[in-house]
């Protein structure tokens, strides 16, 4: 106000002042509250909030604008006009309403929230004038232009700040002291700016008021107070109560979603174990095999389904079957990876899903893990039990999907039941209708090893520059005794996917060596060739057998041989690799077996560390015919010797054969034409044949079959440390 001699100079009342501010405070700090519960409901009930907010709010805006009006004090009687007054009220809420409405969305375009700012600084201005105009003054106010425009300049601001800060109070969980030091801020400027328009308000000291006799200052500084107070209050009351309401029914929503899933995670144990039962698996397989990059992962569904186990209870109890089956389910769990899955499906059997097998070796390895610890024995409740089990096995991709996996896996695990339980099979094409034959074959192959069945034959390999004895190849045989000799092309398979392989192979090592020594104690020093089976280069203790073999008879590892087939040790070319390593460690000889057969690379041929390579028998057959046979055998001899590699021929049949073999620079030939395989008996028989003196009971004559210094050596340290 313009403090001239013609203008009157007005004073300003501090409680006005003071509850004007309060009311401002108070209703900024709601409408953050307000716009809290909008955003908290759906949008029914955030459009009441919205309009009850406003209401609430808006008064709150409407009385504190009067307020400062009421505050201005002149040396005349002021009244105030009630239709104006009231009047006041509407774009005081329109605008709280817009405020509330703008600030509920999160994310509104840059330009919106311009014109909203414009519009609220607008409807600011336009209230404090409405308001001014309840004081009918004669002469007329006067507007002094520098204070009106920098009082819209700060409103403006106030606005700009004011949506900022607003903004920033409604981040994240609410923080009432935030809230309130924003409202604290906005509210400040508020009030200056309103109370910079009416300190321009000029009034002439000769003026006269016209609505003296309207609603009086302090009754309307009294209504403005405590009533606007007491509805703030209670606004902030329904905020509270429906923020508490809503909390109580988000806590129920999570303890019944917590509730639900607690019953299906019951719906899907069992209890005696703590694992997932049958219906816990199939849905945890089910998700792995729609989960993202199941398509090229590899998994495989062991069942394992415990022999005998009505027995067990029948013996024992029903509670002595429980206590079995968890402890059971503590062994196999140590086998089991991060990510794989243990289930008991039923009474008698676990179902076990791993993924990342990536082969049949892996796969067999696991199977036979799990089957030992099954029939370790369990001491329980001072009662020494042993158990088997059948594990049946299937794999994805090979079982396309999750029913085929569970039907596979309990085809194979049958096939493995009927074939005498103790054992695993897997899943293979057709099994469901796989002759007996196999199963029975299998049955009889587990007990042939006690029961005598099983002897080695022995093939001499030749000298081909001399034909001296080079050393035999020991040729597995099986007696059966129905079936008469059983060929091994027909029983190592079916040995391999049963599981047995593991067996037959060591005793086959512990028989070759034990006919070295046996030999050896009797004059005849002969290296035998041992052939050893893509299962038997993956089983974790091959080093520990061999080792072991080695010992046990007291032979040199230089007088072993063995044989892998070519297409076996370019199957996982870095595990034969490692194992290669291992055995050309203990000194053992290695042969490329089947050479031909396979689709060997030459780098990792190089880099095996193989003393021998044997030509398949198939090239050789054509040899007289086909001169393509004999360029490819002249070409493997001479990669071979460039490698530093012997080269043994097998098969030969004819004399034909032999001379193009010993031309082309064979080293060594094995085949028909100089022996077939056979007993001991009929070795040593032929041997004498051959003019070879052998060692009978009182006398000894050394044949030193290919034996050179080197070899002399092993043996006389061997003796030197044996004695
Ligand atoms: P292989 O290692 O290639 O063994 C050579 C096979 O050729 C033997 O068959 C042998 O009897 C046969 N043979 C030898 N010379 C001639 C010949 O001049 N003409 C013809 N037509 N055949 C000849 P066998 O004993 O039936 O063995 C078959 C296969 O069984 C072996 O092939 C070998 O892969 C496997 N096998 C034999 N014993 C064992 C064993 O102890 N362990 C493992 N893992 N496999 C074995
Ligand atoms: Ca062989
Ligand atoms: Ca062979």
């Amino acid at each position: 106000m313009r403090m001239s001699q013609q203008w009157m100079e007005p004073h300003y009342d501090a409680t006005s002042l003071l509850a004007a501010w309060v009311v401002a405070v108070y209703a900024l700090y709601l409408q953050s509250l307000v716009v809290r519960r909008v955003r908290a409901h759906d949008r029914d009930t955030g459009f009441a909030w919205v309009l009850g907010g406003a209401v609430g709010v808006g008064t709150g805006i409407w009385a504190e604008g009067l307020l400062g009006l009421v505050a201005v004090q002149l040396p005349v009687q002021l009244g105030y006009v009630q239709a104006i007054v009231l009047a006041s009220w509407l774009p005081a809420m329109v605008m709280s309403a817009g405020t509330i409405w703008m600030h509920c969305y999160r994310h509104l375009a840059v330009g919106m929230r311009i014109m909203g700012g414009l519009l609220v600084t607008g409807a600011l201005c336009l209230l404090t004038f409405i308001n001014a105009s309840a004081i009918v003054l004669q002469p007329k106010v006067e507007w002094d232009v520098g204070y009106v425009a920098g009082a819209i300049a700060l409103m403006l601001a106030t606005c700009v700040i004011g949506s900022i800060f607003i903004r920033w109070a409604l981040r994240g969980r609410l923080s009432h002291l935030r809230t309130l030091a924003v409202a604290v801020v906005v509210a400040t400027l508020f009030r200056a700016g309103q109370m910079l328009i009416l300190m321009g308000m000029n009034v002439s000291s000769a003026v006269v008021c016209l609505s003296a006799d309207q609603v009086s200052a302090d009754s309307l500084q009294f209504l403005l107070t405590v009533p606007v107070l007491i509805m703030l209050g209670l606004v902030h009351l329904g905020t509270v109560l429906d923020d508490r309401a809503m909390r109580k029914q988000e806590a129920l929503t999570v303890s019944l979603a917590q509730a639900q899933a607690a019953l299906e995670e019951a719906a899907q144990q069992d209890a005696a174990t703590g694992l997932l039962n049958r219906l816990g698996f199939e849905k945890a397989l089910r998700l792995q095999l729609e989960g993202e990059g199941s398509g090229d992962q590899a998994l495989s569904v062991f069942r394992l389904n415990l022999d005998g186990f009505k027995s067990h209870v029948e013996t024992y109890g029903p509670d002595m079957g429980d206590t079995i089956v968890s402890f059971l389910a503590g062994r196999l769990r140590g086998l089991v990876r991060d990510g794989d899955v243990l289930a008991r499906s039923d009474t008698d059997e676990y179902l076990l899903l791993c993924h990342g097998l990536s082969d049949e070796h892996q796969v067999a390895q696991l199977a036979q893990r799990l089957g030992d610890a099954v029939h370790e024995p369990c001491l329980i409740k001072d009662q020494d039990i042993i158990l088997s089990c059948s594990i049946g096995i299937a794999s994805f991709p090979a079982s396309a999907n999750a029913d085929q996996l569970l039907h596979h896996s309990r085809d194979a695990m049958l096939t493995a039941r009927k074939a005498g339980g103790g054992v695993y099979c897997v899943y293979e094409r057709g099994m469901d209708h796989m002759g007996l034959d196999q199963v029975e074959m299998q049955r009889d192959l587990r007990h042939a090893i006690e029961r005598n069945e099983l002897t080695l034959h022995f093939q001499p390999k030749l000298r081909a520059s001399d034909n001296a004895l080079a050393g035999v190849e020991a040729l597995l045989r099986w007696t059966h005794p129905v079936r008469g000799s059983v060929s091994p092309a027909q029983f190592i398979p079916v040995a391999e996917r049963f599981g047995l392989i593991g067996e037959l192979g060591l005793w086959v090592l512990n028989e070759a060596c034990r006919h070295i020594r046996m030999w050896h104690d009797a004059g005849l020093n002969v290296p035998v060739a041992i052939n050893l089976s893509a299962h038997q280069l993956r089983q974790p203790d091959l080093e520990l057998r061999v080792r072991d073999a080695l010992k046990r008879h007291r032979v040199p590892a230089r007088m072993l041989i063995m044989e892998i087939t070519e297409s076996a040790a370019m199957d996982d070319i870095d595990a034969s690799l490692r194992v290669f390593d291992m055995l050309d460690d203990i000194g053992v000889r290695l042969s490329i077996d089947d050479f031909g057969t396979g689709y060997s690379s030459l780098s990792y041929l190089r880099r095996l560390p193989a003393r021998q390579l044997k030509i398949d028998r198939s090239f050789v057959k054509d040899l007289a015919s086909s001169l393509d046979a004999q360029a490819i055998v002249e070409a493997v001899v001479r990669l071979s010797h460039a490698l530093g590699l012997k080269v043994v021929a097998e098969g030969v049949e004819t004399q034909e054969q032999a001379q193009i073999l010993a031309h082309l620079q064979c080293d060594e030939l094995q085949g028909f034409l100089f022996a077939k395989p056979m007993p001991e008996s009929a070795l040593l028989a032929w041997l004498v044949q051959r003019g070879t003196s052998v060692p009978s009971a009182n006398q000894s004559v050394h044949v030193h079959a290919g034996l050179d210094e080197e070899d002399r050596r092993c043996w006389s340290e061997l003796e030197a440390a044996g004695s």
